[in-house]
């Protein structure tokens, strides 16, 4: 790995999310050697990515190279690589590019889409957690109207030109918004000779309400955008098959060539960490994000389970415990070196909010709840101060102000056709 030997503390980090990030910022100045490790050399803006698959934002917008947030920093170095295993005994990192030893371990890898063991749904859905699945659904979006196009079988261009979400959470609304504003202001524009209203748009939800983790205002007032937008909104409904065309849920059979997974995640734990402490894929850690049984290793952000009695869940998978966790560590780490008391994490929640389309977004802030207008104005200021980078804050701001003004979307661009895999392929990759 070419690493350099030191006689500092060598303190690895694997995932360059919000959670790595934050950590190895803050710890600049600090008397140890950092080594950040992502398997992507960019880090990855993951609340605007379904912008990306509803050609909104181009994906380097959301994305910022790593090596460049840390361009200035001393005693860092990042290397691309995926890490494989973990040599909990002796202290060693495998990776696909080498082993690593390391004094302080500090796991940031995220989460993965959780498809409760359905592995056909697993293979036919379009999940959106990472760039690359982004752009495959923007292709796959944009190559069904191509192909709606072309047929004269009236049930094959409906099922060509519905879209399935399966999760009525923050992805699953915003995602859902976005489709029925292409459909409304972009699509009429760009196949004048396709009739649209045989677009639907679905939202299936297990849960009675979508964003069930809001406020009832919020999930109300988002169900009534939705419902304006003229998306249909299943709730208590939950998915049962798929065939690639036919979609079985426990309410209503519906026909769509696109499913789309926005249902659930689960913690992305690396292989080596004792399954004792892993609960739905997450790491269980004490209150200073040290995984439980161990002394040098550490979890932070979705992949860390820190439960209490106040919550018995964890913190819940969304940004800001990821960010506030990485500085946290990064203060108890200076702490440790310099033989002071730690911090315990304490949460400071910051509300949440969801963007359902023009003008309409729904916040929970910590002393005011919002929906409608403002809460849009909000939700476009949060988002644009959280992108990493000036120039993509620069880019998103054109071109949310671009698509405002002229009703449009400017990414409507098939680069990399996707095409789906075939079953054997795809046995192959989970076997
Ligand atoms: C579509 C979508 C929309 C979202 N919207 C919101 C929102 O509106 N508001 C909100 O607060 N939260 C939102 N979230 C959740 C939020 O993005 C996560 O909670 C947050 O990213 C967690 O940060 P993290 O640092 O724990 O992990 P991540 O940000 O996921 O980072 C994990 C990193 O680890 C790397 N990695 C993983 N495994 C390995 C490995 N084995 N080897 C090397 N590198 C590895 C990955 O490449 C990645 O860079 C959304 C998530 C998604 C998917």
């Amino acid at each position: 790995m070419n690493i350099p030997e030191t006689n500092l503390p060598r303190i690895v980090i694997i995932g360059g999310g919000f959670g790595g990030l934050n950590l190895a910022k803050s710890l600049k100045n600090t008397e140890a050697q950092v080594v950040l490790i992502d398997k992507h050399n960019y880090h990855t803006f993951q609340p605007l990515l379904y912008q990306v698959a509803t050609a909104g934002l181009e994906p380097d917008s959301i994305a910022y190279p790593i090596r460049k947030i840390f361009k200035k920093q001393k005693n860092f170095f990042f290397r691309v690589a995926e890490v494989q295993n973990i040599q909990t005994n002796n202290n060693i990192l495998e990776t696909t590019i080498g082993n690593l030893e390391y004094d302080h371990l500090v796991i940031a890898t995220g989460s993965k889409s959780n498809y409760f063991g359905n592995d056909v749904i697993e293979r036919l859905s379009m999940p959106m957690k990472f760039v690359p699945q982004a752009l495959n659904l923007r292709s796959l979006i944009l190559q069904n109207f191509e192909a709606a196009l072309l047929t004269n079988d009236l049930e094959e261009r409906k099922s060509l030109m519905n879209y399935v979400i399966v999760g009525g959470g923050p992805t699953g609304t915003e995602l859902a918004g976005a489709l029925a504003e292409l459909k409304r202001h972009v699509l009429p524009k760009d196949y004048p000779d396709l009739d649209l209203r045989q677009m639907n748009i679905h939202i299936i939800e297990a849960a009675p309400r979508v964003l069930a983790a809001m406020s009832p205002e919020a999930s109300s007032k988002a169900l009534k955008f939705l419902k304006k937008m003229g998306v249909n909104v299943w709730l208590d409904t939950m998915v049962k098959d798929y065939d690639g065309d036919l979609i079985k849920t426990s309410n209503k059979d519906l026909n769509s060539k696109t499913l789309i997974w926005a249902a659930g995640v689960q913690g992305s734990s690396p292989i080596g960490i004792s399954s004792d402490i892993i609960k739905g894929g997450r790491i269980k850690t004490d209150e200073y994000n040290k995984a439980i049984g161990y002394n040098n290793i550490y979890a932070i952000g979705d992949v860390a389970l820190m439960e209490s009695e106040e919550n018995p869940k964890g913190y819940p998978m969304v940004a800001q415990p990821a960010i506030q966790q990485g500085k946290n560590l990064a203060k108890n780490f200076k702490r440790s070196f310099k033989n002071q008391k730690l911090k315990p994490f304490v949460y400071k929640d910051l509300g949440s909010m969801a963007t359902i389309g023009r003008n309409l977004a729904v916040a929970d802030l910590p002393k005011i709840k919002l929906q409608g207008f403002i809460a849009w104005l909000i939700w476009m200021f949060v988002h644009l101060m959280a992108l990493v980078g000036f120039r993509n804050k620069v880019i998103a701001l054109f071109n949310w102000v671009w698509g405002y003004l002229r009703y449009d979307k400017g990414v409507r661009l098939i680069i990399r056709p996707y095409k789906r895999a075939t079953k054997e392929q795809e046995e192959e990759v989970l076997s």
